[in-house]
């Protein structure tokens, strides 16, 4: 069984640039179904224990997508927790990474990696990383990230994401 890890910092922390509002749904909601659609197809495919890294990479399309809906949001909730201390990404990383986000066509996450490398993945495709460069960051650009608060304004979003982060 997986289970949902509770929100590392309090739904307000992040006001106002993500509201108390959207980190409820997105954590309570978005996320927790992830984790019940994954117990759900483990225990009908009758897939023994594992570890969730273990799944990521399935041949199973809907262990896969479940699977990286949790994993992709148990990093991004710590990856945005106050208590994190991001490398400051320079200002050329910064806007490339944002360019990613913008250019990302439908719904999918955006990676930096300690050697600032950034990559696109569609859907909640986790993307293989060799362990030497790991992931410092990342964003989810799917519009339940960002919808209630801003609307179709993505870049709205990415722009308020890069500022929380050098708070
Ligand atoms: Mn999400």
């Amino acid at each position: 069984m997986f289970y949902l890890e509770p929100l590392p910092f309090a739904y307000d922390a992040l006001e106002p640039y993500i509201d108390a509002g959207t980190m409820r749904l997105h954590h309570d909601k978005h996320h927790q179904t992830y984790v019940d659609k994954l117990n759900e197809r483990v225990s009908k495919l009758e897939i023994p224990e594992s570890r969730l890294e273990d799944l990521l990479g399935h041949k199973d399309q809907i262990i896969r997508n479940m699977a990286g809906g949790v994993y992709n949001h148990n990093l991004f909730w710590k990856f945005l927790s106050p208590d994190y201390e991001l490398p400051t990404p320079d200002s050329k990383t910064i806007e490339q990474f944002s360019n990613s986000a913008m250019g990302l066509f439908g719904s999918g996450w955006i990676w930096l990696t300690k050697s600032n490398k950034i990559i696109s993945t569609q859907n909640q495709d986790h993307p293989v990383i060799d362990p030497s460069d790991p992931i410092i960051l990342c964003l989810d650009v799917w519009e339940h990230a960002y919808y209630l608060k801003y609307q179709n304004r993505r870049k709205d979003y990415i722009d308020s994401f890069f500022t929380l982060l050098k708070i």
